[in-house]
């Protein structure tokens, strides 16, 4: 089967290509009403976070005859469920490729933002040794709190107990028997806010969750608290982060995924002027750490999305039920 893969990088392609049982047709450009005529002839389309798959462009995919749209990520917000199942195209994501590689690139995050190690890696390729500006804190004996205890964030809930933090959580789905086990401790989400010093984010992007944390809830934070998203960039708005950094209310944030990523993140525009103000805003922070949406990159990541796409391709073409969890329906 032929299947059009839209917003690719070389990485992508090199694990991909791995499954030569499968006919990939890779795109750089990303999939939504203005590209969808490229899929025309192909029998699946693959996508990733910031593809558009809308009602619209649903609409042309089964007017093509594409009979499979395959998400090479865990998020889903990008494509209109409802409309896929009325157009009669099953939606297939890879659930869980690896939640260490999140869950860890979120702490790596945390540690080089608080032991300043990106600013110390520059002065000392600047023969600058001077400490001066450096200083951080011990996590052990902090709290943290992790807002969403699914699959990554309880490994990152995990691995901050490691550090010897306290560890508050909160989800609306609490998992009771694991916290028990671990020493985990599940509380209302203004309390959390209230008593953490580090607040990790590891919840899905839905209608209720969109700008989930806003002013009133910066304000709720303790000062000096740290913010780490590696979720979904439109969890958090913006504009009310940016206030709240230039207050110097906020310690510090670390940032994998941002409101307005699209066209940005996984492009080098190294040389181009940054048309986005609040991104330009953000750069310009000391205490403000961005990665472009790299948490899942790991080999581990990589081979397990691939093979999870590829074997729900020759299903599709097979008439064999999917792999196990990863067909999406409308809720
Ligand atoms: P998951 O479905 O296993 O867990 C999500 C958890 O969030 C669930 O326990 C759910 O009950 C909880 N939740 C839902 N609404 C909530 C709310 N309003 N408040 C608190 N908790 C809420 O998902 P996961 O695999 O742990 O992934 C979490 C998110 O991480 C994904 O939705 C995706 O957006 C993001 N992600 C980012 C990257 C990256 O590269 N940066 C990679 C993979 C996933």
């Amino acid at each position: 089967m032929r299947v059009a893969v839209f917003d690719t990088k070389p990485y992508d392609r090199q694990y991909l290509q791995a499954h030569k049982e499968v006919q990939w047709l890779f795109h750089e450009f990303r999939l939504g009403r203005e590209t969808v005529r490229t899929s025309e002839g192909a029998g699946c389309v693959c996508v990733f976070v910031n593809d558009r798959v809308d009602a619209e462009t649903i609409r042309c995919l089964r007017q093509y005859g594409v009979k499979l749209i395959a998400l090479r990520c865990a998020g889903f917000n990008n494509v209109d469920l409802k409309a896929a199942q009325a157009a009669g195209i099953p939606v297939v994501r890879v659930p869980a490729y690896s939640p260490y590689a999140v869950a860890e690139h979120a702490v790596a995050l945390l540690l080089a933002l608080n032991r300043k190690i990106h600013r110390a890696y520059n002065r000392v390729r600047e023969h600058n040794f001077a400490l001066t500006g450096l200083v951080g804190f011990d996590l052990h004996g902090k709290t943290v709190g992790i807002v969403g205890t699914g699959k990554i964030g309880r490994i990152a809930a995990e691995i901050f107990r490691g550090f010897g933090t306290r560890v508050l959580a909160y989800d609306p789905f609490p998992q009771t028997t694991w916290a028990a086990e671990k020493g985990i401790e599940y509380v209302p989400m203004s309390d959390l806010l209230v008593r953490s010093d580090i607040v990790s984010l590891h919840v899905p992007l839905t209608p209720e969750t969109f700008h989930f944390l806003n002013t009133e809830r910066f304000n709720q934070m303790k000062p000096g608290a740290y913010l780490i998203n590696t979720s979904r960039g439109k969890l958090i708005d913006t504009v009310a982060l940016i206030d709240s950094l230039k207050s110097g209310h906020l310690g510090g944030v670390a940032l994998d995924v941002y409101e307005e990523e699209e066209g940005v993140f996984f492009e080098d525009l190294s040389g181009q002027v940054l048309l986005d103000d609040e991104l330009s805003r953000l750069l310009t922070f000391p205490n403000v750490l961005v990665t472009s949406h790299q948490a899942f990159l790991t080999h581990e990541a990589l081979t397990e999305i691939a093979r999870v796409t590829a074997a729900n391709i020759v299903h599709l073409e097979k008439g064999e039920p999917f792999e196990p969890g990863t067909l999406l329906q409308p809720q």
